[in-house]
């Protein structure tokens, strides 16, 4: 009997029945808050009536147009709607199945326009499981091991993570800055490196959202080398942050911007957006795919950014961000829990330390493991496996907040004890 490879790593014992909303039915009747939307993908919550009956008017009409073959409504639609929320520069778009496609298309794109080999990533960034996207990736060896030789050209620079290092978000920030310098003067030259690929708040690395002077700094660098500064907002993008990008919070705007996960609420589509100029450096043709821009997720994309604004989800996001964040806070002071509450809008971690500042992934495991008996599903992220994650949908209201910052207290009590 064929069953699920072991390569897949469960991170709960959930099976899922059906879902609405924040509610995930297991198929043993078990009700969950789901805390984790599928890793941050299914922004209007599970199964959105608009994005369903989307979906099903799409698939009666057209479900897959090839987007290399012909064109389709709604991808065509769906470049006019994307057109209004991107920065101004950012209208020329190319669309991808996974947040990894759409990574390597940037890398792609950016070694054509530039000529140059080399990118330089930030420690601690996730961006993918393909080769290219997995060479950028250092939140864990456990997405390279038994993987190599990966990718060359890849040099990695220190991401300024303050708490990691004990030191204040302008000191980590100088120290990265101060590095990556010192790469560019002693590692890859700047007329041998193609780009900078940052995320505006780290993933997978543990919710570390990047200081404005930061993302700045790597701004007036890429400026002055010729350097395409690339945001990987696969994670932060379509209002997870409480803003509708990520990169609003650092007063700077990428030459690339790759987006996926919550653009749908739930089906496969990313999308790499550049300037007109940048994108007619690379040969036409070299990039396109067989599935990228399906009709079917394209019609889920509009509906559920339609959704967003309608149903006013990034400001939202913000509120339930700071009332999520201040209950979290509460707990850790009530329970005299060592650790870090860190984020931005519906993007927050929790990390857990020992009192000494070591990482405690113990307590995170067992935090985690309570919480969800209770009802509550949660991810566990960091490179130290000891942040807890909260990505819940962006529909998330008051009482869900509370019922979730209730569980995770109770949770905090009996992993204590
Ligand atoms: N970049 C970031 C920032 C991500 O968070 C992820 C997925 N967690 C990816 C890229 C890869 O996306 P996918 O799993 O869709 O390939």
């Amino acid at each position: 009997m064929a069953r699920l490879s072991p390569v897949l790593k469960p991170a709960t014992p959930v099976t899922v029945s059906h879902a609405r909303g924040l509610d995930v039915y297991g198929d043993d009747g078990r009700r969950y808050l789901d805390f984790t939307a599928g890793i941050g993908v299914t922004s209007t919550g599970h199964c959105h009536p608009a994005v369903v009956s989307a979906i099903a008017g799409q698939a009666e009409r057209l479900l897959h147009g090839q987007y290399v073959t012909v064109r389709h409504r709604p991808l065509l639609d769906l470049c006019d709607r994307l057109g209004q929320v991107l920065p101004a520069e950012l209208q020329s778009l190319f669309f991808a199945n996974s947040g990894s496609e759409a990574v390597e298309a940037a890398l792609r794109l950016a070694r054509q326009a530039t000529g140059r080999p080399n990118v330089i990533v930030f420690h601690g960034g996730f961006h993918g499981r393909t080769v290219g996207a997995a060479s950028m990736t250092t939140s864990s060896p456990r997405f390279r091991t038994g993987y190599a030789p990966l990718m060359a050209g890849v040099h990695i620079a220190p991401f300024p993570s303050a708490y990691r290092y004990g030191w204040s978000e302008d000191e980590a920030t100088r120290f990265a800055l101060q590095e990556l310098d010192f790469l560019l003067a002693t590692v890859t030259a700047p007329e041998d490196t193609a780009a900078l690929v940052v995320e505006p708040v780290l993933g997978e690395g543990g919710f570390v959202p990047a200081p404005a002077a930061f993302a700045q700094g790597l701004r007036e660098r890429a400026d002055h080398h010729g350097f395409c500064l690339v945001m990987d907002e696969v994670q932060t993008g379509f209002g997870r942050t409480g803003r509708f990008w990520g990169h609003q919070h650092l007063g700077v705007e990428p030459d690339i911007l790759v987006a996926a996960k919550g653009l749908t609420s739930g089906l496969p589509l990313s999308v790499m957006a550049a300037s007109e100029k940048l994108m007619s450096m690379a040969p036409a043709g070299s990039q396109g795919g067989t599935y990228g821009g399906n009709a079917v997720a394209c019609a889920a994309a509009l509906a559920t950014l339609e959704v967003i604004a309608e149903e006013e989800l990034v400001a939202n996001a913000a509120a339930q961000g700071l009332r999520l964040a201040q209950g979290l806070r509460r707990i850790a002071e009530d329970h005299a829990v060592p650790g870090d509450v860190r984020g931005l809008g519906l993007m927050l971690g929790w990390e857990f330390s020992e009192p000494d500042g070591r990482p405690d992934a113990a307590r995170a495991l067992r935090v985690q493991q309570e919480a969800i008996a209770a009802g509550l599903l949660l991810q566990i992220g960091g490179p130290m496996r000891n942040v807890l994650r909260l990505l819940p949908a962006l529909v998330v209201d008051e009482a869900q907040v509370d019922r979730a910052v209730g569980a995770l207290s109770r949770a905090v009590a009996s992993a204590a004890g």
